[in-house]
This record gives structure tokens, sequence and C-alpha cells, in this order.
């Protein structure tokens, strides 16, 4: 009897995966959708479409055992109608930033912050390919793409 009552609520359980798996596969394909907009020229290109570039900073060795290694930048990507590389930072203007620092919780930093890295997360393995740059080859000309509009859904 007991056996029985565990066997059905894991078939429930299974189901509830499969309906899981479905979302998170609709959720893919519509983020692969979503547009960025060049803030050069302002062409509109789908992330799928686009070869996003992952800029890497260096951590020189100290000691023995610690340095000597890349970390993970910002992502940008260069624009195919304008040519120029747009830097993805949702960051906010001079202005809010220095508003936002007047109140010691900054929630809203703290919010940018995250959705930056939800970002990264969630939309990067969808770009069409990621291209690793350490910073001190990364292509000259440059716009900042404060992607404040953009809902990380
Ligand atoms: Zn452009």
């Amino acid at each position: 009897m007991i056996e029985e009552k565990i066997k059905q609520k894991l078939e429930i359980l299974a189901q509830i995966e499969d309906l899981e798996n479905q979302v998170q596969q609709q959720l893919k394909d519509l983020r692969k959708q979503k547009t960025l907009q060049c803030k050069h020229c302002n062409t509109h290109e789908q992330i799928q479409n686009i070869s996003v570039i992952q800029t890497l900073w260096y951590t020189p060795p100290s000691g023995c055992i610690e340095g000597g290694y890349w970390n993970d930048g910002e992502l940008n990507y260069i624009c195919t109608t304008c040519n120029v590389r747009n830097r993805l930072l949702f960051q906010r203007t001079k202005k809010e930033i220095e508003e936002a620092s007047k109140d010691f919780r900054d929630w809203d930093g703290y919010r940018n912050k995250k959705k930056e890295f939800q970002f990264s997360l969630l939309y990067k393995p969808l770009f069409k390919e990621i291209i690793d740059i350490k910073d001190k080859d990364l292509p000259g000309s440059f716009v900042n793409n404060d992607m404040l509009d953009f809902e990380v859904l």
C-alpha cells in the first residue's frame, strides 16, 4: 500500500520534471531570439546570431601559489553593420550612481550587479559562439552599451 503511494508520487515528480524541461527549453528559445541594439548605429541583432566576446583580465602571480590566472571580465560584441565593439555593461549613468551612493543600502546597485551576473549565466551560452579575448588584445574602437532596458527573463 505504502509502496503504491510512493510509486504514484514518483510518477508525478517525473511529470513535473518533464514539464520543467519543456519550459526551460521554451525559455532558451525565447532568450536566443531576443535582440541587442548597437549603441553606435542602432541596428538590432538576435542573440543567436551574435558572436560574443568574453573579455579576460589577468591576475599576476604573487607568492608561490597565488595568481597567474585569467578572469572573466565583460561580455562584448562587434556589430556586423558598423563594426564597432559594444561593451555590455548593465551600468547606470554617473548621476544615478551618485544618487544611489547617497543611500547606504544601495539596493539598485545590488540589483544591477545581479542583473549582469544573471545575463552572463543565462544568455552567454545562447550566443552563436563565445570568443575569449585578453583585454590587452581587444580591438580599439568601442561604445558603452548600457543594457538598462534589457529584461533578464
Ligand atoms: Zn552598429
